[in-house]
């Protein structure tokens, strides 16, 4: 009799898990390749590290990001439409809060671009460089920007703010300031470094969380007033980001990028309309091309959003320099782009 029950009740939590499954995933097996790609990829960076230097932080810092992503993009491409954006949302919390609290905080590494600047000028190879290599230079002509998607510690913030979909476009005449800021961050380290003469090093060592958080409040601060202002979530990525400035160099030939399945398309512009970065997908549509926009974040919206299901992820080698990008047509913001059009 006991027996009996047990088997009803096994039987009873299996359908119940099989009920809440089916609704929320519907996994495929080809939707492995591109996850277990990523995670190859990350865990031989982490053994020729770990073999090279012999630090097993290495290891452990590549295998613990290589995972995240990988469980990531799996979960984007496994969930139903209403939930796959928390593939995205999930390692973009992982990494950001680890990059942030452990690499910055807890390690004291200045991880913003004035610490990449500070250990360049110094000679010194930390795991900030490293960082910026691959997530930042050398990395996106592999992955595009995806770090600003799925990684970084400044956007994980502004994409919690209400305003994801930015229907007045973009306000070119503020594109110039992340030029600005890149700047402005170089001149500052560079001024820095050398009127501190002989006592430069304390600046990778004693003042390292005094940057770091001085760093990052500004950065939150800002977007937090330009997402509100704007209501743009990524009003900050658009205008002010100075590491932007460096992943728009190689993202140019990133062999990851989105395209559009040209028959499956039926034009009904959902995607552009809710590009966070508004993206012109359509006039690539036209043109033949995939997304060769370097503003493109690899967010995943607008696969998702779409109702023919006609975009999705590719690899391959292609470049263009040509930018499609929707500018804001409306009154209150036209006052800010001058001969905007
Ligand atoms: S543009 Fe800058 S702030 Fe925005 S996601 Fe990329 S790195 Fe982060
Ligand atoms: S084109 Fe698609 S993947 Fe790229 S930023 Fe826009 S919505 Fe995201």
């Amino acid at each position: 009799m006991k027996v009996k029950d047990t088997n009803k009740r096994i039987n009873h939590y299996k359908e119940k898990f099989k009920v809440c499954f089916n609704q929320y995933f519907e996994p495929q097996k080809k939707n492995l390749v591109l996850p277990l790609v990523f995670i190859l990829i990350f865990y031989g960076i982490a053994l020729f590290l770990r073999i090279k230097t012999g630090n097993n932080f290495y290891l452990l810092n590549f295998i613990y990001i290589g995972t995240a992503l990988g469980t990531g993009l799996f979960l984007t491409t496994s969930l139903k439409r209403n939930y796959s954006g928390w593939g995205r949302r999930i390692p973009q919390l992982l990494i950001g809060t680890y990059m942030l609290l452990f690499i910055g905080v807890w390690m004291k590494e200045n991880i913003q671009i004035e610490g990449f600047f500070f250990y360049i000028f110094s000679g010194i190879f930390t795991g900030s460089v490293l960082h910026y290599i691959i997530a930042k230079v050398a990395g996106p002509v592999v992955f595009n920007r995806g770090w600003c998607g799925w990684a970084c510690w400044t956007a994980m913030v502004l994409d919690i703010l209400p305003w994801k979909n930015p229907e007045k476009g973009r306000v070119r005449t503020l594109e110039k300031f992340r030029y600005a800021s890149f700047l402005i961050s170089l001149i500052l380290v560079i001024i820095v470094w050398f009127a501190l003469g002989p006592e430069r090093l304390s600046i990778l060592d004693n003042h390292v969380l005094y940057w770091l958080i001085t760093g990052n409040l500004t950065y939150y601060v800002l977007g937090i007033f330009l997402a509100f202002f704007l209501k743009d979530n990524r009003a900050f990525c658009k205008y002010f980001c100075p590491v932007s400035v460096i992943m728009k160099l190689t993202s140019h030939f990133s062999l990851l990028k989105v395209a559009i399945h040209k028959r499956k398309c039926t034009e009904c512009g959902l995607c552009e309309k809710n590009c966070p970065m508004n993206i012109k997908l359509m006039e690539y549509k036209k043109q033949g091309t995939r997304i060769l926009s370097t503003e493109c974040i690899l967010c995943c919206t607008c696969v998702d959003i779409c109702p023919e299901k006609a975009i999705h992820m590719t690899f391959k080698y292609d470049r263009g320099f040509k930018e499609y990008l929707n500018y804001s047509e409306s009154k209150v913001i036209e006052k800010y782009n001058g001969e905007n059009k």
